[in-house]
């Protein structure tokens, strides 16, 4: 039932900095969770290392079961079942929506055309977006740009997803409409890690809350009893 289980993590970067400790952590199937806690103690770096844009100086990642870390292991296949959002939306300003959203569907699961575009028409539709298919990124709000990064993360039938901070670029008023598509994955049941400063979304929507700081997890609770008064 754990999607992803981290043992023993320790990372250390190049310049001295200890960024992870004695990381313990299981992510359950179905279940959305959330990373919280100050900056710089951690969050991105353990987040990051669950698609292998950062590795470990010691431990070990499963997935489903399996290290990721074997030299043998598939990570293109990996990075196609594990979505990424980040803070920015890393958007090709060339490419209309549609485009974005077929390239990586085409190049990597090598889809026809066609079948890329009902895709991404049909995940267009169902967050809001349908007439955004034609248009260009720099035609888009922020709020609109983060949301058709998910999409595009979502195009790949992904079975968990990452989120790095995917509102604190946004412009207050555009925090609701990529919160809801987060909501809209819960109620299907996606497998949904979140680092966020979100701490009412977290409150409310979350199923486990794991608290950070200074590198180590110090906490992991459902909201009910993180946030209730003692
Ligand atoms: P958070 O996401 O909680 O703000 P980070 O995981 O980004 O924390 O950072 C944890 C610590 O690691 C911080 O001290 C940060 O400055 C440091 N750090 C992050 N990335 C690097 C890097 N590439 N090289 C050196 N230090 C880094
Ligand atoms: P976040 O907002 O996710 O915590 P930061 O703004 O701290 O990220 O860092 C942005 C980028 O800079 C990341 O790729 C991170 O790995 C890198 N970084 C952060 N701190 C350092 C550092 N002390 N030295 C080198 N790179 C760093």
């Amino acid at each position: 039932n754990n999607v992803f289980e981290l043992r023993n993590i320790h990372k250390k970067f190049k310049d001295g900095t200890v960024a992870l400790k004695n990381i313990n952590i299981q992510f359950k199937a179905s279940t959305f969770t959330a990373l919280i806690g100050p900056s710089g103690s951690g969050k991105s770096t353990l987040i990051r290392l669950l698609n292998s844009l950062e590795t470990p100086t010691e431990g070990d990642i499963l997935y489903l079961g399996e290290s990721i870390l074997n030299p043998k292991y598939d990570m293109i296949k990996h990075r196609t079942e594990v979505g990424m959002v980040f803070q920015s939306f890393n958007l090709f300003p060339n490419l209309s929506v549609l485009d974005n959203i077929n390239l990586a569907q085409t190049n990597v699961l090598k889809k026809s055309k066609s079948e890329a575009t009902e895709t991404s028409l049909k995940l267009l539709e169902t967050f809001g977006l349908l007439e955004k298919a034609y248009q260009y990124p720099n035609q888009l709000s922020g709020g609109q740009k983060q949301r058709i990064a998910i999409v595009r993360s979502l195009a790949m039938n992904p079975k968990v997803m990452l989120f790095d901070e995917p509102t604190s670029a946004l412009d207050p008023e555009m925090v609701g409409e990529v919160l809801s598509v987060m909501k809209t994955l819960k109620n299907q049941h996606m497998t949904i890690i979140l680092v966020t400063h979100e701490m009412e979304f977290a409150r409310l929507f979350a199923d486990e809350i794991v608290v950070m700081d200074q590198g180590e997890i110090i906490e992991v609770n459902e909201p009910e009893v993180l946030f209730s008064n003692p």
